[in-house]
C-alpha cells in the first residue's frame, strides 16, 4: 500500500546547483559514495543518541550499520542504513532544499564560471561548497531515496533525475533508516571511472576515503571456496577505527584528510591538523583542523559550528559551541572526553567544570599551532590569516587570558611594506631610536590612510605606522592598550609629541615666536569653526599638509562613529 505520486519542484538554487553537478566535470566522481556513507554514519550516530535520551523511542539499535547493494544486471547500486531516517518533511526541507547560507553567493559564481566556461574554475567551486548529497548525480541519472524515520509507521519515497522536480509518494513498508539507490550512467571510459556496481572498486573507494567511520560498511561478496563451491557472505570493509585514537605517527596525511572532509563536510584538505591528547584525571582527545578557507557563513550568525564532541567513541553532539570560543568558530574535528556522561545536555556542558578546564587547554593549543605556523611555515600562515584573521580579531576584545598570544598571532598592514603585513614582534625588533610607542591608524582603506595628513611627520621621521583597515580594528584598538609592555598610540589622536625624540628639536623661543605669529590664525578659526570643533591648535605632526582634524585621546574615531551610527546608537 502506497500513496500516490506528487512531483514538487525544487527550490531554484538547488536546481541551479543541481544542475551544475549533473553536467560537472568534476573529476573525482568517487567521491559520491565518500558522500552517502558520511550521511549514513551521521544517521546512525543520531539514531543512538536519540535513543540514549529517548527510552521510549520505538527504534531497532540491535544491528546498526551500513549496507552497500550493488546489482550488475540493473546497474544500480544502494547505499542503505538503518540509522536515524528522514520523516517527509524533513526530505523536502533537507533534500528539496539547500539549507546552507552562501548558497546563493556559491549558485552566483558557479554561474559566472559557467558562462565564462571556465572548468576549472567551477570543479573547484563545487569542491570549495560541498554538494553533499547531490554529488550522487555526477554519476546517475536518477537517484531514488527510501526512507522512514525511526519512530514513525509511514516512509517516504523521493525520486529525482535531477533536472528540476522531484517525486514525493507515503510508502508504508519502508524499513527504519534511508536507502539511496543510483541508476547509474554508462560507465565513462575516457574518465577511467570505476564500475560502481563491481565489489573490488567499491571496496577500494571505501577503504581510501571512508575508513575511519565508526559503523560497519557491510558489502555482499562472492567466494569461491577449496572445493570450488561459490559462496556468497557480506564482509566488512572498512576498519572502523576512530582516527583519533590512534598514534600520530601512523596516520597519513591523506588519511587525516579524509577524517576531515567528514566531520566537516568540506571538500578541500585541512590547512593545518592539531591531534593532542590529555592524561591523567580528566582524559581526552581531540582531533582539530584548521580548514584551508573560510566558509562562506564565517560571519553569519547562524554559522554551523565546527567542532563535535564524543564520549568514550560515542557521537554525543555536533556543533559543540561550548568546546572552542566563538573567534575560533571555524576551526573543525573532534574531541573525545573519557569522563563526561552519555547523556550530558547541551546547558549541562556550559556549567561542566572538566569542560572548562579543556576549552581553555584547546584555544591554548590552537593559538600555539598558529603561533608555531607564522615561525615553521609563513606561506600557510598567511593563508591563514588572510582567511580567518578578521575572526581572530574578536577575541582580542573577548578573550582577555589569551591577548597576549592573540597578538603574537596577528599580523596588520604597515607602512613598512605597502604588500607584505607585519607583525606586532616583528614590528618591535623595527622600531627607532627613542620611540617609545607603536603607532596606528584607523580607517577605511588603505590609500585613505597612506594619503592622510596625521601621517607625514612619521613618515618624515621613519616611524612606522600600522595601517587598520578593517571595522573590527576600531574596536579592539579601544581596549588593548599594548603589546609586550609597548603601548599602542592613535596617530590620529591627542597630542603626538614627536618634538623630544629627534635632533631637529625646536627651540622654546622658535615655540614662542611661532605661537605668537600664528595666533591670530589659531584665533581666527577658533571662531569661524565655532562648535564644531574643541580647539585649534599649532602641529608638528604635519610637513606638507597645511592642517589636519585630530580627535582627542578618548575620542570614538570617525569610522567607529559611523558604525555606531549605522547600527542607531
Ligand atoms: P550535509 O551532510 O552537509 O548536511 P548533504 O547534502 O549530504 O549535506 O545532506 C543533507 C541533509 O540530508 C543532511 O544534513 C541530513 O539531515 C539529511 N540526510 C542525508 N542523508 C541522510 C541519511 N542517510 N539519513 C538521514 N538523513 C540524511
Ligand atoms: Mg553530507
Amino acid at each position: 500500500m502506497s500513496g500516490k505520486v506528487e512531483t514538487y519542484e525544487f527550490q531554484a538554487e538547488s536546481r541551479q546547483l543541481l544542475q551544475l553537478v549533473v553536467h560537472s566535470i568534476y573529476s573525482n566522481k568517487d567521491i559520491f559514495l565518500r558522500e552517502l556513507i558520511s550521511n549514513a554514519s551521521d544517521a546512525l550516530d543520531k539514531l543512538r543518541l536519540e535513543s540514549l535520551r529517548d527510552g521510549e523511542l520505538k527504534a531497532d539499535t540491535s544491528d546498526l550499520h551500513i549496507a552497500l547493494e550493488p546489482d550488475e544486471e540493473a546497474r544500480t547500486l544502494t547505499v542503505r542504513d538503518n540509522g536515524i531516517g528522514m520523516s517527509r518533511e524533513e526530505v523536502v526541507a533537507l533534500i528539496g532544499t539547500i539549507a546552507k547560507s552562501g548558497t546563493a553567493e556559491f549558485a552566483r559564481k558557479l554561474k559566472e564560471a559557467n558562462e565564462n566556461r571556465d572548468g576549472a574554475a567551477s570543479a573547484d567551486l563545487i569542491g570549495s561548497f560541498g554538494v553533499g548529497f547531490y554529488s550522487s548525480f555526477m554519476v546517475a541519472d536518477r537517484v531514488t531515496l527510501v526512507t522512514r524515520r525511526a519512530g514513525e509507521e509511514a516512509g517516504t519515497r523521493w525520486e529525482s533525475a535531477g533536472e528540476g522536480t522531484y517525486d514525493l509518494q507515503t510508502v508504508d513498508d519502508a524499513p527504519q533508516g534511508t536507502s539511496v539507490t543510483l541508476h547509474l550512467k554508462e560507465v565513462d571510459t575516457e574518465d577511467h571511472l570505476y564500475d560502481y556496481t563491481k565489489p573490488d572498486a567499491l571496496r577500494a573507494i571505501v577503504r581510501q576515503h571512508s575508513d575511519f567511520i565508526p559503523w560497519p560498511v557491510r558489502l555482499p561478496v562472492e567466494k569461491t571456496g577449496e572445493d570450488g563451491e561459490v559462496e556468497s557472505t557480506v564482509e566488512t570493509v572498512n576498519s572502523m577505527k576512530a582516527l583519533w585514537s590512534r598514534s600520530p605517527e601512523e596516520i597519513t596525511a591523506e588519511e587525516y584528510g579524509e577524517f576531515y572532509r567528514h566531520v566537516s563536510h568540506d571538500w578541500s584538505d585541512p590547512l593545518e591538523t592539531i591531534h593532542t591528547r590529555a592524561e591523567g584525571t580528566f582524559e581526552y582527545q581531540a582531533l582539530l583542523f584548521i580548514p584551508s578557507r573560510a566558509p562562506l557563513d564565517l560571519f553569519h550568525q547562524d554559522a554551523r559550528r565546527g567542532v563535535n564532541l564524543y564520549v568514550k567513541r560515542v557521537f554525543i553532539m555536533d556543533d559543540c559551541k561550548t568546546l572552542l570560543p566563538d573567534y575560533l568558530r571555524f576551526v573543525k574535528g573532534v574531541v573525545d572526553a573519557q569522563d563526561l556522561s552519555l547523556n550530558v545536555s547541551r546547558e549541562a556542558l556550559q556549567q561542566d567544570r572538566q569542560i572548562q578546564l579543556m576549552h581553555r587547554r584547546l584555544v591554548k593549543k590552537v593559538l600555539s599551532t598558529v603561533k608555531a605556523l607564522r615561525g615553521k611555515d609563513p606561506e600557510k600562515y598567511r593563508t591563514f590569516w588572510q582567511e580567518f584573521g578578521r575572526a581572530v580579531k574578536e577575541g582580542l576584545l573577548s578573550d582577555f587570558d589569551n591577548r597576549e598570544t592573540l597578538l603574537e598571532a596577528c599580523s596588520f598592514p604597515s607602512t613598512e611594506d605597502p604588500k607584505e603585513e607585519t607583525g606586532l614582534r616583528a614590528y618591535k625588533e623595527r622600531m627607532k631610536e627613542g620611540q617609545e610607542h607603536i603607532y596606528y591608524l584607523t580607517g577605511p582603506s588603505r590609500a585613505r590612510l597612506e594619503s592622510s595628513p596625521h601621517i607625514e611627520a612619521f613618515r618624515e621621521k621613519g616611524y612606522e605606522v600600522l595601517l587598520l583597515t578593517d571595522p573590527v580594528d576600531e574596536v579592539w584598538v579601544e581596549q588593548v592598550t599594548e603589546y609586550d609592555g609597548t603601548p599602542l598610540q592613535s596617530i590620529a589622536k591627542g597630542q603626538v609629541d614627536l618634538e623630544s625624540s629627534e635632533d631637529d628639536e625646536e627651540s622654546e623661543e622658535e615655540t614662542a615666536r611661532r605661537t605668537e605669529e600664528f595666533g591670530p590664525l589659531l584665533a581666527w578659526l577658533g571662531d569661524s569653526l565655532g562648535e564644531d570643533i574643541k580647539e585649534v591648535r599649532l602641529s608638528s605632526r604635519l610637513t606638507t599638509s597645511p592642517a589636519c582634524i585630530v580627535g582627542d585621546a578618548g575620542d570614538v574615531t570617525p569610522t567607529l562613529e559611523k558604525m555606531y551610527r549605522a547600527m542607531g546608537q
